[in-house]
Parts: structure tokens; sequence; C-alpha cells
């Protein structure tokens, strides 16, 4: 009886080590970074004077949310697969 007492103590505290572990992992700001996708970079297909631009693989142009996105318009610089896609496609190019 105590022996499985002791058991179930340690695997308790295994436990709460791997959880200690897992939010160490979260929280250490180095890890987040790189558990962070990099921001994709579109293509940018219609720009306005203000500065605003809308990508090319977007359906409906609306502007791009540069927190989550950036933009270019050089062609090499695009990371966005979307993108990529449609500048490759010889019909929509
Ligand atoms: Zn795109």
């Amino acid at each position: 009886m105590e022996v499985e007492v002791f058991i179930k103590n340690k695997e308790y505290q295994n436990l709460l080590k791997r959880l200690r572990e897992r939010m160490r992992r979260v929280t250490d700001p180095q890890v987040f970074a790189r558990l962070r996708r990099p921001k994709p970079i579109h293509r940018a297909h219609l720009t306005a004077p203000d500065g605003r631009a809308s990508a090319k693989c977007f359906v409906r142009p609306r502007a791009i949310d540069l927190s989550r996105a950036t933009w270019t318009i050089r062609d090499e610089d695009v990371t966005c697969k979307k993108c990529l896609a449609i500048s490759a496609d010889p019909c929509e190019a």
C-alpha cells in the first residue's frame, strides 16, 4: 500500500515536472521566437497613394495586415506560396 502511494506520488511529481518544463519552454522568449512562424512576404498587386497595399493572393483587394505579413514589389523577395504560384502561372502574371 505504501509502495503504491509512493509510485503514484512519483508519477505525480514527474507529471508536474513535465508540465513545468513545458510551461518554461513556451514562456522562454528565445523558444517562443523560434516557434513563431516568420512573416510571409506577399507580392503587392494594388497599392494606394497612402502606402497601403493589397497582395496578389488576396481574392478581394484589402490592405495587408503589417503585424502579420509584409509586402514587396520585387518578385525575388516574395515568400508567400500563393503569391509565388500566381506569379509562376503564365496566364495570371
Ligand atoms: Zn500572398
